[in-house]
């Protein structure tokens, strides 16, 4: 499906490669980077430019500097934390691609690596500025996006400089770009998509599209309620989204035409309001307490899902089950988790909320893939272009 320029299509050595990555993570008040996963998804592509014998210069944004230098957004952990998981040093500069920056690259050499400071340092970045795009490109010969999770975000590193550079995308964003790719266009069936979380309004393409590619859609979270409630059952004071119950229904009957089986929660965990020590009761979706709202998925609705689970050769998941936040209305989405897990099929998590899920449960080891994209994965799946895809040329 995808066929983009990679890495591999470029003769490397010695040339100046301005790679783009996401090291968006998460900092404690005292600076500490709490949760360094992105920053070790992007270490194939170091290790394959640094013995392919390229010139490294590494770009981020890492929060929301809103275009001014704010010390408390410096890429500074993550420059320290690289250098010690590749054991060697790298060079954060001190602007972002000024005078210092120019100074370092100018004398580099090769398997070197400088990290330029914050792009969103500078308000070009977020404008998606064309002049400071071609600043940054007189940093580098070739443009490697391997920032999967920012894919999706039309800003200057991302669309503008492969229109100046020559471009690639990394080897994470070719991983991505398979697994997802392969989940749309060719799943080994059944094909079992679990859907969860909290608006309709954020996945209706998404779930649109997946009736097209699916066999089973298992529905929970907060977005079964609109659901349920288009297909005449009360819900009580569960949240639902009244101005999609038309589109609800459409995708019912749309998923009804197909034969695809669209499977919505028949019990739930519910409460009088909504916080994590409310007493809770097991109710049943045909005859739902008004004054009760539902904050998790009952047990024969998780018997239901890990039925069709057993079954399945592939699974995509995206979007807790419950309110996940609150202990005692996590148990759905845990046991389906460890189903997952458990099961023999190609499993697949994308999306921020569920892979903090696999990650807190520590079952990232038995899932096949999990997506490092959250927008840009739920983007790519309902094949919306991504703009910072669309932006590298396909192989010939
Ligand atoms: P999303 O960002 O769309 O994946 O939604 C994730 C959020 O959905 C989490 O913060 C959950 O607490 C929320 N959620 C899941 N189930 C429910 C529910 N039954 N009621 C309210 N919120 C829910």
């Amino acid at each position: 499906m995808f066929n983009k320029l990679s890495l591999k299509d470029f003769d490397l050595k010695g040339k100046r490669v301005l790679l783009r990555v996401d090291y968006n993570v998460p900092l404690n008040s005292n600076l500490q980077i709490t949760n360094t996963k992105r920053i070790r998804a992007s270490l194939p592509t170091l290790k394959y430019l640094i013995e392919h014998e390229a010139k490294i210069i590494i770009i981020s944004h890492l929060g929301r500097p809103d275009g001014k230098e704010k010390p408390e957004f410096s890429l500074k952990p993550v420059a320290e934390k690289l250098g010690l998981m590749l054991k060697r040093p790298v060079l954060l500069t001190a602007d972002v691609g000024g005078t210092d920056t120019y100074k370092y690259v100018r004398t580099m050499r090769e398997g070197d690596i400088i990290m330029v400071e914050n792009l969103r340092f500078d308000p070009g970045e977020e404008a998606n500025d064309f002049d400071f795009a071609n600043r940054l490109a007189c940093l580098g010969d070739i443009f490697c996006n391997d920032a999967f999770g920012t894919m999706h975000r039309s800003h200057a590193s991302i669309t503008r400089l492969p229109e100046i550079l020559p471009a690639c995308v990394g080897l994470l964003v070719e991983k991505e770009l398979s697994v997802l790719g392969a989940a749309i266009e060719s799943p080994k069936r059944p094909y079992v998509v679990i859907l969860g979380g909290a608006k309709v309004k954020d996945k209706i393409s998404l779930i649109s599209r997946l009736i097209d590619v699916a066999d089973v859609l298992l529905i929970g979270g907060a977005m079964s309620y609109t659901f349920l409630s288009a297909a005449g059952f009360s819900v009580g004071r569960s949240i639902i989204e009244k101005d999609k119950l038309e589109l609800a229904k459409l995708l019912l009957d749309k998923a009804k035409r197909q034969d695809v089986k669209m499977v919505l929660p028949t019990d739930h965990v519910a409460t009088g309001e909504f916080s994590f020590s409310a007493p809770s009761a097991v109710v049943q979706s045909k005859n739902f307490p008004n004054i009760l709202m539902g904050m998790d998925i009952g047990p024969s609705t998780i018997k239901t899902f890990k039925h069709y689970i057993s079954k399945a050769s592939t699974i995509f998941w995206n979007g807790p089950l419950g309110v996940v936040e609150f202990d005692r209305f996590s148990k759905g989405t845990e046991e389906i988790l460890k189903a997952v897990a458990n099961s023999k099929a190609f499993t697949i998590v994308g999306g921020g909320d569920t892979a903090k899920c696999v990650e807190q449960a520590k079952l990232q080891s038995k899932i096949n893939f999990v997506s490092t994209g959250g927008g840009a994965t739920l983007a790519l799946m309902e094949g919306v272009g991504l703009p910072g895809l669309k932006a590298i040329k396909e192989r010939i």
